[in-house]
C-alpha cells in the first residue's frame, strides 16, 4: 500500500514539474492604457432615423442607424484615441500600403512577436466606440500543418484572407459611418449588434485566414452608413462593396493629433456625396 502512495506522490510532482494538466484561464489583465486626455466621452441618444432601416437577413434594424457619435465641443472623434494592443508597436511589414506585401495593403498589422512566442495572449481594443456590424468566427479558415505543428499553407478563399474579424461601424453622421476592421482574430468576445467601447477587450489577435504569424489587421474605412449590417464577407459582392469604401491609415484616428485630418475627410465626404433629394 505504501508503494503505491510514494508512487501517487512522485505522479503529482512529475506532473506539476512538466506543467502537464489543465492550463489555468488566464484572466485578461485590466486595461492599463491610460484614460482619454478628453474625459469620458457622453454618447447620448442620437436623431431618430426616418424611412426604411437597412437590414440583414437576421431581420434586425442595423443599431449603429439609432445613435450619432458625439465627442468633445472641440474633437468629435475624441472617442478614438486608443491603440488596438496594450502598447504600441508596428512591425516591418505592417506599415500602411506597405509595397513590401504583394496586393495593397489598406490597414495596419499590429503585434508583438516576443509576447506570442512566448505564448501570452494578445488582447484586442477596438480603437474607438461603434456597433459591431459584421463578423465572422471564419470556421472554416483551414489551415495545412506539417509533423511538427508548423503551418505549411493556408487556405486565403475563405473571407478572402481576413479570417476570424469583427467589422465595428461608428456613426458620425447619418450621411457617413466610420468602419474598423479587426481580422485574422484567433478568437473574439462580441456578438452582432454589440456595442463596444475602447476600454473593452474584443478578441484575441490570431492568425486565421492569409496570414503568416499572429497579428491583428486594423483597416478603418468610412462611407455611406449601414452598409455592411450582417454582410457575408465570403462573397464578392461584400468584398466589392468593401473595397469601394474609403479608407485612411488607422493612425487618423489612433492618434488625437490626426483628428482633425479625419474630420476634414468625413465633412469632404459629406459634402460631395449626392443624396437623393438632390436629384429632381
Ligand atoms: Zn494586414
Amino acid at each position: 500500500m505504501r508503494t503505491w502512495g510514494v508512487l501517487a506522490a512522485l505522479v503529482t510532482l512529475l506532473s506539476l514539474a512538466t506543467g502537464t494538466g489543465a492550463r489555468a484561464f488566464v484572466e485578461p489583465e485590466p486595461a492599463r492604457w491610460p484614460a482619454c486626455p478628453c474625459g469620458p466621452q457622453s454618447i447620448p441618444a442620437g436623431e431618430p432615423v426616418t424611412g426604411p432601416r437597412p437590414a440583414g437577413h437576421t431581420g434586425l434594424p442595423n443599431p449603429a442607424q439609432g445613435r450619432y457619435l458625439v465627442g468633445t465641443p472641440d474633437d468629435p472623434l475624441a472617442g478614438f484615441s486608443r491603440r488596438p494592443l496594450d502598447r504600441f508597436m508596428v512591425p516591418a511589414g505592417g506599415t500602411f500600403l506597405d509595397p513590401l506585401h504583394l496586393d495593397p495593403h489598406y490597414g495596419v498589422d499590429y503585434t508583438y512577436p516576443d509576447d506570442y512566442l512566448a505564448g501570452k495572449t494578445l488582447w484586442v481594443h477596438p480603437i474607438g466606440p461603434g456597433y459591431v456590424t459584421a463578423r465572422s468566427a471564419c470556421l472554416l479558415c483551414f489551415v495545412e500543418g506539417d509533423a511538427q505543428g508548423r503551418t505549411t499553407y493556408k487556405l486565403p478563399r475563405y473571407n478572402f484572407g481576413f479570417g476570424a474579424f469583427i467589422l465595428v461601424e461608428t456613426p458620425y453622421t447619418s450621411d457617413v459611418s466610420i468602419y474598423t476592421m479587426y481580422a485574422h482574430l484567433a478568437r473574439d468576445f462580441a456578438s452582432l449588434g454589440d456595442y463596444v467601447h475602447p476600454d473593452e477587450i474584443i478578441g484575441v489577435a490570431g492568425n486565421t485566414g492569409y496570414s503568416e504569424n499572429v497579428h491583428v489587421h486594423v483597416e478603418v474605412r468610412y462611407g455611406r452608413p449601414g452598409r455592411f449590417w450582417n454582410a457575408d464577407f465570403t462573397q464578392w459582392a461584400t468584398l466589392d462593396r468593401w473595397m469601394a469604401m474609403m479608407f485612411v491609415n488607422p493612425a487618423w484616428l489612433v492618434f488625437p493629433e490626426n483628428h482633425g485630418l479625419m474630420i476634414l475627410a468625413l465633412d469632404k465626404y459629406i459634402t460631395e456625396q449626392p443624396r437623393p433629394t438632390d436629384i429632381p
